[in-house]
């Protein structure tokens, strides 16, 4: 009796164990279950500042380790939703983030809606249906988003409307107060930011562009402005582009010896041979990679100037080879060429290891001792309201980022490091980030008219003027 008594306690005891261990193996995992459902839901964020506007709506859709199948955007008031305007059935689950577009046209009924009801705000509804480890489940909320269908305006473009081959232009313009980002389009494909003052109801623009060593665009350049909710006014200006030079192109033959030695000095390789593929990798692939970094590294803009305006060609040189010259590159006899570029900046010649000093006064902002490619050892000296020059094969470097260089301080000596043909220095100007003709700058009286006077007109603004941001 005593014994069986004891043996009963001992299996219940036991039972007890088993049914607190299922217990708390069951809390843990309602826990963890609660933990999954209340951690990980998914998200949706409204894009540009819950406003949406004629360019149309764009959200971010977060899985935050659930997995969705459906997601349902849909616009309508605060007691319902109208107008479905995304529905995704087939949604590939494994995303972590996806961004979704949509855009909006005049004909589209919700915008018809909006504008006959003069709305100002609306409600956005969405509804995503998902899975997390345990559950299926439905995400359906509604958020209030402002209406902006009114894009910036543009106006009072002044501009003495032209521009060289190769040269420098301007435009001065107002713009509304709303406006977020506006940049000026030579069709370069690359945007020409302004130096911008915000006064009290409108922002006033000042661009300096340049077309490059084309004529602009249709005889034309675009002015555009884009507001925080993604609603873009763009303008078309006329800009005549004047010819006042043909610039040459040279035949170059590929010697092979030469090549050899630069594919080993630039590369820092030890081939005995070179081959045309090893032509191209340089003069090609290489090119194309430094004068992405040089653009780079000329493209931010400073407000303020950070030069006299005087630019001086090098002392004692003489110009063997042109902006914008075209080269034709030859495979020993044959009839059409390998490949063509064309010349970024001016060949300068002197003596052998000339002194080279800053072309005007400025910051330098670029220095590279190890070689840029082709371009050799390389220094850019920052100007000022995009203004940028470059001196490159170089032997010698002797300032730093940071200098501040005058016109008598002598920077480094000339030399042939990179792809040079023989002791001289390459010396470009670029604007923006975009190579244009040095001659406008050499040509004091054409920059004084061109540049320093609009700039210190445009900035000698008797109200109280802050400059707002340079649009980058
Ligand atoms: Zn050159």
């Amino acid at each position: 009796m005593f014994k069986k008594k004891k043996f009963d306690m001992f299996k219940r005891k036991k039972k007890f164990k088993a049914t607190l261990l299922v217990l708390i193996f069951a809390l843990i995992y309602g826990l963890y279950a609660l933990y999954v459902a209340f951690a990980h839901n998914p998200g949706f964020e409204l894009l540009s500042k819950n406003t949406i506007s004629y360019s149309g709506l764009k959200a971010k859709i977060i899985s935050d380790n659930t997995k969705i199948s459906m997601v349902k955007v849909s616009l309508g008031t605060k007691e319902k939703s109208i107008y479905t305007i995304y529905e995704e059935n087939n949604l590939d689950s494994d995303f972590q983030e996806k961004i979704i577009s949509i855009p909006f046209t005049e004909e589209d009924k919700v915008v018809k809606f909006i504008k006959k009801n003069n709305l100002k705000s609306l409600y956005l509804y969405y509804e995503i249906k998902y899975k997390n480890k345990f559950f299926n489940s439905d995400l359906d909320k509604k958020i209030k988003i402002s209406i902006d269908f009114q894009p910036p305006s543009i106006k009072s473009v002044r501009t003495d409307s032209y521009v060289y081959l190769g040269g420098i232009g301007y435009v001065i313009y107002e713009t509304s107060k709303d406006t977020f980002l506006s940049y000026v389009d030579t069709g370069l494909n690359k945007k020409f930011y302004p130096i911008a003052i915000e006064k009290d109801n409108l922002i006033s623009n000042l661009v300096f562009f340049t077309c490059g060593n084309r004529p602009c665009k249709n005889g034309k350049i675009k002015i555009v402005a884009e507001d925080l909710s993604g609603n873009s006014i763009s303008l078309l200006r006329k800009m005549k582009t004047l010819k006042n030079k043909n610039w040459k192109t040279s035949n170059i033959v590929i010697d092979l010896s030469f090549l050899l030695n630069k594919y080993n000095e630039i590369f820092d390789s030890n081939l005995s041979i070179v081959s045309l593929e090893n032509f191209l990798e340089l003069n090609m692939i290489l090119r194309e990679k430094n004068n992405i970094e040089i653009s780079s590294n000329t493209s931010a803009i400073s407000n303020k100037l950070i030069t006299s305006g005087k630019f001086y060609q090098m002392r004692n040189s003489k110009v063997f080879s042109d902006y914008s010259e075209k080269r034709d590159y030859y495979f020993q006899d044959e009839d059409k060429p390998l490949m063509t570029t064309y010349h970024w900046g001016y060949d300068l010649s002197s003596i052998k290891n000339a002194k080279i000093y800053a072309s005007s006064e400025g910051l330098v902002s670029y220095v590279n001792n190890n070689g840029l490619g082709i371009y050799g050892k390389t220094i850019i000296i920052n100007h000022g309201l995009g203004f940028y020059s470059l001196y490159s094969h170089l032997s010698e470097i002797l300032v730093n980022v940071g200098d501040k260089v005058k016109t008598d301080t002598i920077i480094g000596r000339t030399g042939e490091s990179g792809l040079a043909f023989g002791d001289h220095l390459h010396f470009g100007t670029y604007l923006q980030g975009v190579p244009f003709n040095s001659s406008e700058v050499w040509d004091q009286k054409y920059f004084l008219q061109k540049v320093l006077n609009i700039y210190n007109d445009f900035i000698k603004d008797p109200s109280n003027v802050q400059i707002k941001k340079s649009g980058i």
